[in-house]
């Protein structure tokens, strides 16, 4: 197997603080900032589909409460299960990582 080298899907959080229906929370959004972003593989392929479905509000992404406003992310696929019999990821979460830039992109 190659080495998973798709860089993802790049964000930008938007951070508000605000009142909401169960009272005052930080509102986080983010935005896809698509020229960074990887345009779809095999590996973001699972995710991309899953995440037109499931809302940023209820999908459990570990750490995304330490996102700042202004700042880039991406999502990382960890805790991967597989199906035992096919050996087809079945199963992930995904996590917040600030995203760092290619190492020869400047902003
Ligand atoms: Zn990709």
């Amino acid at each position: 197997m190659s080495k998973n080298v798709c860089k993802g899907r790049i964000y930008k959080a938007n951070v508000y603080m605000g009142p909401t229906a169960g009272g005052f929370a930080s509102i986080i959004r983010f935005v896809e900032l698509k020229k960074k972003s990887c345009h779809g593989c095999k590996y973001c392929g699972p995710i991309d589909s899953d995440l037109q479905e499931v809302n940023w509000k209820d999908w459990p992404i570990i750490d995304i409460e330490k996102a700042e406003h202004g700042k880039l992310y991406t999502l990382e696929v960890c805790n991967v299960g597989y199906e035992i019999e096919s050996g087809v990821i079945d199963e992930w979460d995904l996590k917040l990582v600030e995203y760092k830039g290619d190492k020869n992109e400047q902003e």
